[in-house]
């Protein structure tokens, strides 16, 4: 009965600290959010405590009546939100969704055509040393001069190649990808297509991005980014023999027993994410992103040699173009760093500098939306992030910026406006 702070005060003090730094800087890495506090507290229960392998009414272990409820509301809402048949709630993470749809639907060394990860893509989309470049046979495709997804590029090495899956889905593209056009080169060449809807199922949850499920054999998803759930994953279909070999893929294939404790915190999340507050909520995360863009865009207001890719962005993220610019990525993060913002690092298409430093930026919105940011917050965000870039910011103004950083994080506490 004892505390956490009384039985391990190390680790409680690090989760204080990491609280006050959630609260005090204001977070725009892309994929992240904020849970919930009834997320947290489902996520938090006694369903930790139990062991659930197979599926509602289908279990290896005897006391699986309540944790039955729960991973049936999960499924049930899931496929309410995005207009699916079938859903396995049960991955413990992104990749292990993504894992399930490889190894569920594939043999060993057969070939895939995905994003490339320089691109925009993800590891587990055919990265070499991720389990789908490993034990499949990863063909990649490019953005081209524009930062687009190169459609024809994509065509082109589907008939040559003639891939047994094509994976439609990003970690870093500010643009909505060709669902139907997707469909019918994978239906061309009869492969599956799959999209990994991770980084924009919060947008399509609100209906403010297409929806993929209609168009795809299989899509999958983390329920962490957009979303705004717990960490973990999820495959939906509407084809029964595609979600019978899923379900076996992730249980016994890839996984034991479920993290029921995650699935019942994916099922608060997937009740809030059909609720108006959250569809108003990435409304303003697109707002946002399309407020820092316009002005990290406009010649008078973006620093030296900072260019938006693509010119803007129709999602919750914008990438920054730093090639002509004298701050590297790293260096470009690091300032963000200095006056409060945390954002990450990241190579754009061609870049001319290491992966460890980079060209580029991703800067995303979901976070401060979830925070209760709106567009006049988010422009002062945006001036703050355009100011931040010049390469000779004068020192004493960025204690000046950090102090805004500060006024903005105090203005929007954090999990008073999370719902
Ligand atoms: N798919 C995409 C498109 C992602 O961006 C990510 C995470 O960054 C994943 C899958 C993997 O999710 P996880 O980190 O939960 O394994």
């Amino acid at each position: 009965t004892a505390s956490l702070a009384e039985i391990d005060p190390a680790v409680a003090a690090a989760l204080d600290a990491e609280r006050d730094r959630q609260r005090d800087t204001l977070e725009m890495i892309a994929s992240e959010n904020f849970a919930p506090l009834s997320v947290m507290q489902a996520q938090g229960s006694v369903a930790t405590n139990k062991y659930a392998e197979g599926y509602p009414g289908r279990r290896y272990y005897g006391g699986c009546q309540h944790v039955d409820v729960i991973e049936s509301l999960a499924i049930s809402r899931v496929c309410g939100l995005f207009g699916a048949a079938y859903a396995n709630v049960q991955p413990h993470s992104g990749a292990q969704a993504n894992a399930a749809v490889l190894f569920g639907l594939l043999q060993h060394g057969d070939t895939i055509l995905g994003l490339d990860l320089a691109h925009g893509g993800h590891l587990t989309h055919g990265m070499r040393l991720s389990y789908s470049g490993k034990a499949f046979d990863a063909v990649a495709y490019h953005v081209d001069a524009t930062g687009s997804v190169d459609m024809e590029e994509v065509a082109a090495l589907a008939r040559e190649r003639r891939p047994k899956l094509i994976i439609a889905g990003w970690s870093a593209y500010p643009r909505q990808l060709d669902f139907a056009a997707f469909r019918a080169i994978a239906d061309e060449i009869g492969a599956y297509l799959w999209v990994d809807m991770a980084h924009f199922a919060g947008l399509v949850a609100a209906g403010v991005h297409p929806n993929p499920v209609p168009h795809a054999h299989v899509v999958t998803s983390t329920t962490h980014k957009t979303l705004g759930g717990p960490r973990g994953g999820i495959v939906l279909t509407n084809d029964p023999d595609i979600a019978k070999k899923i379900d076996r893929a992730v249980f016994p294939g890839l996984q034991g027993g479920p993290l029921e404790h995650v699935i019942a915190a994916k099922a608060v999340s997937f009740l809030i994410a059909a609720g108006d507050d959250f569809a108003d909520r990435q409304r303003r995360t697109l707002r946002g992103a399309r407020i820092i863009a316009d002005r990290l865009t406009q010649p008078d207001v973006a620093a030296e040699g900072v260019r938006v890719l693509t010119g803007g962005t129709d999602v919750h993220l914008l990438l920054v173009d730093l090639v002509a610019s004298t701050l590297d990525g790293k260096q470009a993060e690091d300032r963000l760093h200095e006056v409060g913002i945390t954002v990450n690092r990241n190579s754009v298409p061609n870049d001319p500098r290491p992966p460890m430093v980079t060209s580029g930026l991703r800067i995303g919105t979901p976070a401060l939306a979830t925070r209760g940011f709106g567009d006049e917050a988010f422009a002062v965000v945006a001036d703050v992030i355009a100011e931040a870039l010049r390469a000779d910011l004068p020192v004493e103004r960025i204690a000046e910026l950090r102090a805004t950083v500060a006024e903005l994080a105090s203005a929007h506490p954090l999990y008073e406006n999370v719902l």
